[in-house]
Formats: C-alpha cells, structure tokens, sequence
C-alpha cells in the first residue's frame, strides 16, 4: 500500500532551512523519514542533508497515494509559478513550522506557510498564502499581509501595517507601526532592503534602502 510523499521543493539555502523542520514535523505524526524528500528542478547531488533529491518529474512518478510540497524557495515569483505547477497536478500545499512559533490570538494564515525558529505572529493578523517568515521576524497586531510575501531573517513589522502581494522585507528591517485608521502600506512586489527603517508607505514596485528609508532610483 502507497502513503503520502512529502516534499520540501528547492534544495539550495531555504530548502535546507525548511528541511529540518519538516523532519520534526513529520516525525511527530509518525510519518516515515524516506517519506520527505527535496525536489529541485536543478539538482546537484542525488541526496543532501541525508534526504533523496529529486526532480519534479521523479516527485510525480514516486509512488505515493497523496504528494504534498512546500515552497521553500525565497523568490515569491517562483513560487507563485511552482504553486500553480503544484496545482494543476495535484499536489497539494503544506505549511511547515518550527516547535518554539508562537501566535497569539485570531492568526489567519494562508496554505503553504513556512515559519522558522522563533517567529512571532501577534494578535488578530490576516496573511495570505505561501508566506515565509524567516529566523527572529515578527509580525505585530493588526497587520493584514498578502500572498508569496518574504520575511528575510530578523524582519520587525510593527503593528497596523499592510503588505501587498510579493512584497520581500530584507534581513532586519524594521517597519513603523501604522495606524488602525490609516495602516502603513508596503506595495505589492516592494522591494525593503536590509535594515531600513521604513517610517511611511512605500509604493507597489518600489524599493527602498537606509534610515530613514528611501526609494533607491535605478538609473
Ligand atoms: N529551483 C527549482 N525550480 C525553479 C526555480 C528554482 O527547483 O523553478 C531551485 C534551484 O535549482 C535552487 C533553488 O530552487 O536549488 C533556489 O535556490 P537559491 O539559492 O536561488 O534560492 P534560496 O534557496 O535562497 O531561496
């Protein structure tokens, strides 16, 4: 009889940072270790971190009664493409966690979710699918955060903000509280690069550096 085939999709340095939680996560359900594999579209060696890697091709040809895959690549754009790719064959989305995530009240968390060692969602949040919140990020109360948005490690969103879709928030940037009336909003598919502070909204599209932080124009 067939079961279940996990996977952590993308073998490179998120892959390998989801991994070990997955590993946790499914050894609490009982769920076989050669149960969950990498699929890489490009691999570089046929196992690595004691996990086979496979390609998408050989993930859809193992035999398994229901597949499951999480994005775990950094770049929203790609995962929006392998999410429908997923889609369209039936494999469905996965959320993976770390043990210490703590979230408080009325947490809305969409499919696909990947949260790392010490991530903290507050109270009464609203965030779509496929999210990554890497290492130390929180997410404060109030906020309402689209689909395939990126938390590098250590981001501070601060409560009352707005993050469009494939919106990315570099390592250790902090964003300003909003208001209830009039939340911070960071555009969709901005760009906020490592350690800016984000004092006012920032337009869809836009990327913006330093403290305060500025739109940086591309010449
Ligand atoms: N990758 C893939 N399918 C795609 C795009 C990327 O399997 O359509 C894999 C790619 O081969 C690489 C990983 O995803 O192994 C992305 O690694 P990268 O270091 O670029 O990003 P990160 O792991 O930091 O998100």
């Amino acid at each position: 009889m067939s079961s279940p085939l996990y996977a952590v999709y993308g073998a490179s340095g998120c892959g390998r940072g989801i991994m070990p939680m997955a590993k946790v996560q499914l050894e609490k359900l009982g769920v076989a270790p050669e149960r969950l594999v990498f699929i890489d579209d490009a691999p570089t060696a046929t196992h690595l971190n004691g996990h086979r890697v496979l390609t998408y091709d050989e993930f859809m040809a193992s035999e398994a009664d229901r597949r499951y895959a999480i994005l775990a690549i950094a770049n929203g754009a790609i995962r929006e493409k392998l999410a429908k790719r997923c889609a369209t064959d039936g494999v469905l989305s996965w959320s993976v966690r770390a043990t210490n995530v703590i979230t408080m009240d009325d947490v809305t968390l969409g499919e696909g979710a990947a949260l790392s060692p010490f991530v903290t969602l507050t109270s009464n949040i609203r965030i779509g699918r496929h999210f990554h919140a890497n290492l130390y990020s929180y997410v404060e109360h109030d906020c309402v955060i689209g689909d395939f948005v990126t938390f590098a490690p250590g981001v501070k969103c601060n409560g009352n903000i707005h993050i469009h879709d494939h919106a990315y928030i570099g390592a250790d940037a902090v964003i300003k509280q909003g208001k209830p009336d009039c939340p911070l909003v960071i555009g969709r598919g901005a760009v906020v690069g490592m350690g800016a502070v984000v004092t006012r909204s920032v337009p869809p599209g836009a990327t913006v550096v330093g403290n305060p932080a500025a739109r940086l124009i591309r010449k």
